[in-house]
């Protein structure tokens, strides 16, 4: 029974490496019939924020990866706040102090800070283990006495976990394979904190657990904290899920992992939906927001650590989920890349029908003040979709179907309207109203025959024709143009061209 969960921390937007890690699960649980699960780990009171969550959800939403349990949806193992579940995790960390596995610590920040230095002063790094534990303020170096005498003192304590001593982990990842730790270079982490809240490692453990989670899918940076999760499961008596951690992604430049600042500073979104920073009002970009369509946004995504093994690129969710194996996501970072992503968009508006595309596009007209029925906004989209590669290019591509140029290209004027073109185009005029039915077809073949029967060539009508109906040299075939205009408009437009 597959049961995975995205956790996210709700300390600020979710950016892309969230999403993809949201998605390769639910990928995962999709592929294999099982449970999509969303999990808030909002224990850090001090990093909180409060417009995250719904951030997160929007954003899932918007992506078409919606969760299967969580906050407000089918809350069988909930609540799924861990904020909510405060009170359940104290009990926990009694069980670990009653078995041995844990330990009570009183040291205060000042006398940490003062073992650090001291170690610093000697060259050497502080860690809070084995081989100093005994000597340090905390329940294995006092007696039962002095521990239950500060204890009912009110002295403040952290539990922290006592990690073994002298023994090699061998640790199983589902990406990676066997990895190897040595207990001896592991600090006694914190697992509850003097303020009364666990601290990640312990929630995490306890409520993976207790939702029966059967795989952990998530990002390279938790993988050092892989080995005290495999401990606190052996020290819990409970059986481990298996882990799999997924590759950095890198910055599209340079070297590093990619970052919520790259976005701002490399002219890309690194963000699913547009978010404003509630404090400082500062918005960041979104990929919705830029004209990204969700399908090409998560395609591009599974292929940040992911490939199918074949040439094919081009996957809808469904296929994906299909096409989805742990086996085939790499160990090695991914690097992203924003022309991909534009090319993923450009594909993906080819593949939506005129209709749907239409539909997008109206709004945009509507605010140009263009009035137009439907039909010949959905037939202009289908002559110069090819070109797009957002909804956003339409009105560039195509606005000369709506209105007349208001100026032409000067460069293309210059050395397309000759001192003859006019009388030309005078001429052209005439030929154009003796059609009688305005058809591409009667049209190509009055209009071509008059230019053969010439004997000036095609260019010396066509390239001026091209500057008065659209305004400069661009655009779908001129007689798609012409007979979507009409005779009339058509004429106009060459009419005042010459004028
Ligand atoms: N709350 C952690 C995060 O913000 C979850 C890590 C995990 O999946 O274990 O990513």
């Amino acid at each position: 029974n597959v049961r995975v969960r995205f956790a996210p921390s709700p300390t600020g937007p979710l950016h892309m490496g969230g999403v993809r890690t949201a998605l390769f699960n639910y990928l995962f649980a999709k592929k294999h019939n099982g449970t999509f699960v969303l999990r808030i780990e909002d224990t850090d009171q001090t990093r909180y924020v409060a417009n995250a969550e719904q951030y997160i959800i929007n954003s899932l939403e918007w992506c078409n990866i919606p969760f299967d349990e969580g906050p407000g949806k089918n809350e069988k193992f909930g609540p799924y706040r861990q904020s909510e579940r405060k009170d359940l995790y104290k009990k926990y960390a009694d069980q670990l102090i009653e078995s041995g596995w844990a330990y009570y610590a009183f040291d205060t920040a000042e006398e940490l800070d003062a073992h650090r230095k001291d170690h610093e002063e000697k060259g050497k790094t502080f860690i809070y283990n084995w081989h100093n534990r005994l000597k340090l303020n905390n329940s294995l170096a006092l007696s039962a006495d002095e521990v239950s005498e500060k204890i009912n003192a009110g002295e403040k304590y952290v539990i922290r976990f006592k990690t073994p001593q002298d023994e090699t982990l061998i640790l199983q990842d589902e990406i990676r394979g066997t990895i190897k730790v040595e207990t001896n270079t592991l600090d006694d982490k914190v697992l509850f904190k003097s303020d009364g809240m666990p601290t990640y490692h312990l929630a995490n453990i306890v409520d993976d657990h207790l939702m029966e989670i059967s795989h952990v899918i998530r990002g390279e940076e938790w993988l050092p904290s892989l080995p005290l999760h495999e401990l606190l499961y052996r020290a819990f008596g409970w059986k481990a899920p298996k882990f799999a951690h997924l590759p950095l992604i890198l910055k599209p430049v340079g070297k590093g992992k990619l970052s919520k600042r790259d976005g701002d500073k490399l002219g890309f979104p690194v963000f699913p939906l547009e978010y404003t920073n509630e404090e400082t009002n500062d918005v960041s970009r979104g990929y919705r927001e830029d004209g990204y369509f969700a399908d090409a946004f998560i395609n591009m995504l599974a292929f940040l650590g992911w490939n199918p093994g074949t040439e094919q690129e081009m996957f809808s969710l469904e296929e994906l989920v299909e096409a989805f194996d742990l086996s085939r996501v790499s160990k090695s970072g991914a690097k992203f890349s924003p022309d991909k992503t534009k090319w993923f968009n450009q594909q993906y508006l080819q593949q939506k029908s005129n209709k749907v595309l239409t539909d997008l596009y109206l709004p945009i007209l509507e605010e140009k003040g263009i009035k137009t029925d439907e039909a010949y906004a959905e037939k202009v989209v289908g002559l110069i979709k090819e070109r797009a590669t957002f909804v956003a290019d339409f009105w560039e591509l195509s606005n000369f179907f709506f209105e007349n140029p208001s100026e032409y290209d000067e460069k293309a004027a210059k050395k397309q309207w000759k001192p003859e073109t006019g009388a030309l185009m005078q001429e052209l005029i005439e030929v154009i109203s003796k059609i009688e039915d305005f058809s591409v077809e009667n049209a190509q073949t009055d209009i071509k025959g008059w230019i053969t029967s010439k004997e000036i060539g095609f260019g010396k009508v066509m390239q001026p024709l091209r500057l008065s109906l659209v305004g400069k040299l661009a655009g779908p075939d001129l007689f798609d143009i012409m007979t979507m205009i009409g005779k009339e408009t058509t004429i106009t437009r060459i009419q005042n061209a010459i004028n």
